[in-house]
């Protein structure tokens, strides 16, 4: 089969990244999202199978036991995010680029598994102040709950960030028009121009 090459977009909770990814689906051609899988529960506005295919924990793990992820983490405590080998070979197979909205270690993983065909890009806000800021508009209810998620979220950021001079290219996310501009000029040139 004849491999496509593989974008992979990972930053901060909160920097970005899939405004931009859905931004770059729309704008360049041949380019698919990789679906992930995942153990958290599903959202209100989400679709088993175009956001996620949401599984429970155990079929999760039988998943690892059969080798069916190209790449797995516990991306948040007891949750689980992974990239399956058949995803990745589906898009391939129907001549497409693929696309991965995925956390910083799986996306530096992907990076070492594939590193002649894929582009890893960071994405980068320009202060935690402003990424706090951010998810406190997402989970904008005041609750302890809430709380609770905007700090797993900062200091996980905190901690990705440390990691972002291992991608091929970093992203700074403060005017999403520029960021959004950016973002496609580099994709499309990494697909198209460097055959
Ligand atoms: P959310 O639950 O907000 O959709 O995603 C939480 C985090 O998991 C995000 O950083 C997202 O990029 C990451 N993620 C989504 N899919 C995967 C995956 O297949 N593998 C890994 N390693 N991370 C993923």
């Amino acid at each position: 089969m004849k491999k496509g090459k593989m974008i992979i977009l990972s930053g901060p909770s909160g920097s970005g990244k899939t405004t931009i990814s859905h931004c770059l689906l729309s704008e360049v051609p041949k380019l698919k999202f990789s679906v992930s899988c995942t153990t958290r529960s599903i959202r209100n506005n989400e679709i088993h199978g175009k956001d996620y295919y949401f599984l429970s924990t155990n079929s999760f793990i039988s998943k690892i036991k059969k080798s069916q992820f190209a790449e797995w983490e516990e991306v948040y405590p007891n949750l689980f995010y992974g990239t399956l080998k058949n995803e990745i070979f589906q898009i391939w197979k129907s001549n497409q680029h693929i696309l991965f909205d995925i956390d910083v270690k799986g996306g530096l993983n992907l990076k070492r598994k594939y590193p002649n065909n894929s582009l890893s890009i960071f994405i980068m806000v320009n202060s935690i102040k402003t990424l706090k800021e951010r998810l406190t508009k997402r989970y904008y209810k005041n609750s302890e709950e809430n709380k609770k998620n905007i700090n797993i979220r900062v200091n996980k950021a905190k901690e990705e960030n440390k990691f972002a001079n291992l991608f091929d290219f970093v992203l700074l996310n403060v005017d999403l028009f520029q960021a959004k501009k950016k973002a496609i000029q580099i994709v499309s040139n990494f697909i198209y121009e460097n055959k």
